[in-house]
């Protein structure tokens, strides 16, 4: 008797988008091969738990036959290129997820493995041969995971500094004019090792968007010759740029290139969460961002949300678009449908997530226990639960409707992007968690240790004085990740290599 493995699959979808029926393919798996939900990711993708091993085969040909891919959703290779999810907001947005369309297809891997051993197709090639199947990756593919991002301030919800290449749109009398380029982002460190951090990309120049891809193929390339194959812990592209230096890299990226970026364009962040509700687009149809708790979809006590999803992909004509926090836009909705889209919400017990308090509203978590093999900590089960017991307190002291930016993760991977979060709760193991406090509303500072190893107590004890001293002492319009650096909680942290100094 074989063991019952179960896995896994990650479904890429530039930018969070699709269809209506494409979501109807996805929910069925979900129930017929999967544990029955669907997950939403922090990189715009789906994952679906639970498949068992003899029926992976026919999982991934169904999610191919509905013009999806798991093609290069894990893997040494750029992974689901994230974009702001609401391409209907303006001409400039909808320009942008065509540039995630077109880096997600000119970075996917060339090989016909996967179609050979997936889908039936003709056998691989050799190894030999792969170098020229792989004209980009190579041989031996990348050192480490690569992760690629484009947002278009002032919304930063793709969080561009913790992409390994990220790109800035800059917009100019209403059009495009192109993008600023950062490089060496990244989220993962591991316990007790002070050769990983987390770090922030730092931006490099400006390129046009016909240069788009001639820089993400170029970058790409210097990993795949400079990182680090030796030791794992240090192969992703920040610790490259780091071990080299930023001005080796943009010589480096200048000669591969044969040609410069242009100086850095004036840009401004605002923030790096979602905007929930109902917005009319430019061209007069309509698009709802709703809350999905960790981005997990289930049916519930209190919202039957697979089931409403599942009635609104009957009857929509617009598209669903996943988020980079998570949640779920239902977008290019026509004004005949909004009554009748409402409605189903209203039924089925889905909302914009109004009821919640501002905390809940801009939390991030990644799966963690049971589900994730390298979790230390409850990250998603837990999360839920201990907003329930920080609610009160933000009530006690008026601010609950206080946007802060709070993450867990079950370990220091940082899939929910934890370094990025005002507080941040990285799992240490069971029921115990290092504290961070102090990183930047829009996604531009580090978060820092605050406390170690805590558990539940002492995480609201550690809190509560925190949140009434913000309530009472913080300027005007001040964000929670600043005022514990002025109060003196935390240092501030602008790179990576102080994170833990
Ligand atoms: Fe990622 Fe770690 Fe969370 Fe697993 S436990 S999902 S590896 S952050």
């Amino acid at each position: 008797l074989e063991p019952s493995y179960q896995f896994m699959l990650r479904i890429v979808l530039p930018g969070g988008k699709t269809t209506p029926e494409q979501w109807l393919v996805l929910d069925k798996l979900a129930d017929q091969y999967g544990s029955g939900s669907l997950r939403i990711t922090t990189r715009q993708a789906f994952q679906l738990h639970g498949v068992l091993k003899w029926n992976l085969k026919d999982t991934i040909k169904n999610i191919n036959d509905t013009l999806l891919t798991t093609l290069a959703a894990c893997g040494d290779v750029s992974r689901n290129v994230m974009c702001n999810p609401n391409p209907y907001q303006s001409e400039v947005h909808s320009e942008v997820l065509q540039w995630a369309e077109r880096l997600t297809a000119h970075l996917a891997p060339k090989t016909p493995a996967y179609h050979e051993i997936w889908l039936d197709g003709e056998k691989v090639t050799t190894s030999e041969e792969q170098g020229e199947v792989e004209p980009i990756y190579g041989p031996v593919y990348l050192p480490r995971k690569f992760k690629i991002g484009i947002t278009v301030p002032p919304t930063n919800d793709v969080d561009v500094y913790s992409q390994d290449l990220g790109y800035i749109a800059i917009v100019e009398d209403g059009k495009l004019a192109g993008f600023n380029v950062c490089v060496g982002g990244g989220m993962g460190m591991t316990h007790g090792d002070t050769n990983t951090y987390p770090q922030l990309a730092k931006v490099i120049g400006f390129c046009t968007p016909d240069q788009v891809l001639d820089v993400a193929e170029k970058t790409v390339t210097i990993q795949r010759d400079y990182g680090n194959r030796s030791v794992r812990k240090n192969a992703r592209f920040k610790y490259t740029i780091d071990r080299h230096g930023l001005d080796w890299f943009v010589d480096e990226l200048h000669d591969r290139l044969g040609w410069e970026l242009q100086p850095a364009r004036e840009f401004q962040f605002a923030h790096n969460g979602d905007r929930y509700g109902w917005v009319k687009g430019k061209d007069g149809k309509w698009n709802v961002t709703l809350y999905i708790q960790s981005g997990r979809i289930i049916d519930t006590d209190s919202s039957k949300l697979k089931t409403g999803l599942r009635e609104i992909a009957k009857i929509h004509t617009g598209d669903f678009r996943l988020t980079g926090n998570q949640n779920l836009v239902i977008a290019n909705i026509s004004s005949q449908k909004k009554a009748k889209i409402s409605a189903l919400l209203e039924q089925y017990g889905i909302t914009a997530g109004g009821q919640y308090s501002a905390l809940r509203r801009s939390a991030l978590s990644c799966v963690a226990l049971p589900t994730c093999g390298l979790a230390m900590a409850e990250a998603e089960r837990y999360l839920p639960d201990l907003l329930d017991k920080l609610e009160p307190i933000l009530e006690e002291a008026g601010i609950r409707d206080e946007e802060i930016n709070i993450r867990m993760t079950g370990c220091p991977n940082g899939c929910a992007r934890p370094a990025l979060g005002e507080i941040a709760f990285i799992g240490k193991s069971p029921g115990k968690y290092n504290l961070y406090m102090g990183a930047g509303f829009t996604g531009d500072r580090l978060s820092k240790l605050y406390r170690e190893n805590i558990g539940e107590d002492e995480i609201i004890d550690t809190l509560r004085p925190i949140f009434h001293h913000y309530a009472s002492d913080r300027s005007e319009g001040e964000h929670f990740g600043d005022f514990v650096i002025r109060a003196g909680y935390v240092q501030a942290v602008t790179d990576g290599t102080n994170f833990h100094s």
